[in-house]
Formats: structure tokens, sequence, C-alpha cells
């Protein structure tokens, strides 16, 4: 018996049938005598459609009348799952950001939760009720209502779990946890039945897309357990296991890598034969963060006459045209006798692991099983627990699959 948040996501209240769902998923737990607080994204498709709403109005838009339309959503959907327990007989109240209240920053369409006020979380609980939490939103100082960035709901389940003290923070999805790889490509991924803060926090900054990264750093600092698992399976959270995110002291069978992950949203650009004195690196990616492009993998050569050297970055694709753009003003009126040629055909590769720590070798294997394969490795990252290859986009469920397999990722196959 314990405190649980549980958090819905877009599919799992996409309709009032799936809502009745969530409602059943909820009753199994209170019957478990557990004291349950949820929280609740909008509709799957909704945010999406407000957002256009906004925008037809008008291409700039204020971001305060932007977080009023937004937060919408979730007002209908926490209002109709406490209808939907209130039916089974369970006494449930839903509570927008500003009645909790959570109080966030005022940055809006983007604002950070300073603090969850628990006094009247804590005595609906008391009182025998469901809460029922709207995610995503929040109060500004100001009054006003915020919103927490797209996926933000995610980081309001984390942040009511951490300051209720719950035992555990749910996260119901549309997948039944976090995978090895990607298994529309590797069909012999696996679910991970335990990852670390640190790991998921890789996995999900390099495109696996369970959880937003800030719910993932702010469970880490608070130290709230997270499951991901899935809505659509009959079992609830304390019956199933899905994915367990936690602390890495408390994993003890620890895998050298937990996981192998690919994005194809990537595009490199290359400088060549670039000054080589101070301040030249600066004068590049200055302006590229000024135009909020966010510059990902950066590599510089040694010059070889200490007169000119090349340095190679990555973007995200659908920034290209605006990086190229910059470049080419940067290079009118500073760097004169500088190339630039950039592709969009590349992915990356990545292998994440808090085994990589203490074991050697972990690298040169990734490096090895692509040069088996004929596959050109364009660039490398590394960080202490990630190595990270860009290589052609033709060749990402090769590179994914012979990784996956050589570190002992697969699956057993059914016989
Ligand atoms: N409804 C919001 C969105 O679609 C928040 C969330 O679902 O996490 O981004
Ligand atoms: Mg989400």
């Amino acid at each position: 018996m314990g405190l649980l948040v549980l958090k819905f996501g877009g599919t799992s209240v996409a309709t009032v049938p799936a809502i009745e769902n969530v409602a059943s998923k909820v009753a199994q737990e209170i019957a478990a005598g557990h004291k349950v607080a949820v929280v609740v994204s909008a509709m799957a498709g909704v945010t999406n459609q407000l957002v256009s709403y906004c925008s037809a109005i008008s291409q700039i838009f204020d971001a305060k009348e932007y977080d009023a339309i937004v937060a919408s959503g979730e007002q209908v959907t926490s209002g109709l799952l406490a209808l939907a327990l209130q039916k089974r007989g369970i006494p449930a109240r839903s509570w927008l950001g500003w009645q909790v209240p959570i109080v966030t920053s005022d940055v809006h369409g983007k604002a950070r939760i300073k603090a969850v006020e628990t006094d009247t979380l804590r005595a609906s609980l008391e009182r025998g009720e469901v809460a029922v939490i709207a995610g995503f939103q929040g109060l500004a100082p100001g009054g006003r209502i915020t919103t927490l960035g797209r996926g933000g709901s995610d980081t309001s389940a984390v942040a009511v779990a951490a300051a209720l003290k719950a035992d555990r923070c749910d996260i119901y999805t549309d997948v039944d946890g976090v995978y090895t790889s990607d298994p529309r490509i590797v069909s012999r991924a696996k679910k991970i039945p335990k990852i670390s803060y640190e790991e998921m926090l890789e996995m999900a900054s390099v495109g696996a897309k369970v959880l937003q990264t800030r719910s993932v750093e702010l469970a880490m600092k608070e130290k709230v357990p997270v499951q991901v698992l899935s809505s659509f399976e009959s079992a609830s959270g304390s019956e199933i296991p899905g994915t367990m995110v936690m602390d890495e002291d408390r994993i003890v069978e620890q895998e050298v890598v937990s996981g192998v992950t690919h994005s194809r949203d990537e595009a490199k650009v290359s400088l060549r034969s670039l000054p080589d004195v101070p301040g030249v690196a600066a004068k590049i990616f200055g302006p590229l963060a000024e135009a909020a492009i966010n510059v990902d993998m950066i590599v510089q050569n040694v010059s070889p006459d200490k007169a000119r050297t090349d340095l190679t970055f990555t973007v995200s694709r659908a920034d290209l045209p605006k990086t190229l753009e910059v470049l080419k003003a940067v290079q009118q009126t500073d760097l004169a006798g500088t190339t630039i040629d950039s592709s969009a055909d590349v992915s990356k590769i990545s292998i994440i692991g808090i085994g990589m720590r203490s074991y050697v070798g972990v690298a040169s294997k990734m490096f090895q099983v692509l040069a088996e394969k004929g596959i050109n490795i364009q660039v490398i990252t590394t960080s202490e627990i990630k190595v990270s290859v860009l290589i052609g986009e033709e060749y990402t469920e090769l590179a994914v699959r012979s990784l996956h397999t050589a570190y002992g990722l697969d699956q057993a196959q059914a016989s």
C-alpha cells in the first residue's frame, strides 16, 4: 500500500472509451489499497489542433494567450476522468494547474515548474478522493496560466510525485516500456526491465521519445522511481512490470550497453579551410545560437600547418536551411576563403550504457562491427556513457541491427 501518481498520455485518453479504460486502471490500484493521484494529457491530437488554431489567426502570437488556449485540452480530460471514476463509485475531483497550484516561471509556452503546493492535493487524498490533475499546465507569479512545452505532462507527473513523496510514478503510454532499440527496426529488441536515470536521459536526447527529457532530469534530481508502461494491457502498474527508471545503485544486473538508438533527424555541415586563429568557433556558433539552432556533434581537426583547419558539426534536418543561411552571412563578413558543404542523408547511431564507465573496449567494438559491415564512420563523439557515430543514412538499419547483436542485446528467438 502506498501513494501512486499515475500519468496517462494522449493516446491513453484519446476517446471516452479510452478514458473509461483509464478509470478501470485507477480502480484496480484503489482496490489494491493505494492512494492515487492521476495526471492526464489532452486527448491525442487535441493540443496540435489547438496550436493550429493559434497559428491560423497569426503566425506570431502572444504566448500568454497561446497558453490559455492550449492548456484547455487537459482541462477536458481531467474533468472527464473524474466523472468516469465517480460513475464507478470512486470519489474523484479534477484539479487544474492554477487550483493546485503548480507554480511555474513566467516563460509562457515553455514554463518551468518552481513548486507544487501540496495542501490542496493532500486534503483531497485525505478525503479519500482520487486527485485528477491536468498535466502540462501551471500558474505564473502574475496569475496567468502557463504551459510547460510539448510533452510537458510527463514533467507535471514527476513533479507531483516528487512533491507528494509518492512511492512510484507510473507513466502509462502506448508502448509497454523502454526497449533496447526501436522494435520497428530490430525485431529482437527487448524490453529493458530497469534503466538508470542517466541512461534514460541519453536515450531521450537521442531520439527514443518515450519521456520528455525534463521529466527524467527532474526524476533524477528528486529520486522519483518512474515506471513506463502500456495503458493498453489489462493489468495495472502494480501487477505487470514495464520499465523502471531508477537510481543506478539499485540496478544489480547491469549490461555494459543497455541500448542502441538511432536518429535520422540529422544534417552534417562542414567548413573547410577555416582560419586557425582564436575566436573562429565563437564567430560561427554564436550566430547559430542566436538563431536558436541547436548544434549537436562538433569536431574540429588539428591543422597541419597551423594556418587553416576544418570543422564539422551536425544540426537537426529541419534547421539545415537556416544554418546555411546564417553561415553564409558569417562567411561574407569573417570567413573569406572558407568553403561550406552540407549533407542531409546521414544518421546518428548511439550506444548507451553506464557499464561503459568500467569496461574498456566498448567503443572499439562498435567501430569493429561497423567496419566488418563496410560502413564508413563520418563523425564520432563520446560522453561517459555514450558513443555516437554519424554514418550514411542508407546504413541505419544494418548498423543498428549489427550493434544490437554484437552487444548481446538480442532477445532469444522463440523456437
Ligand atoms: N498535451 C500536451 C502535448 O501534446 C502535453 C502532453 O501531452 O504531454 O504536448
Ligand atoms: Mg508524451
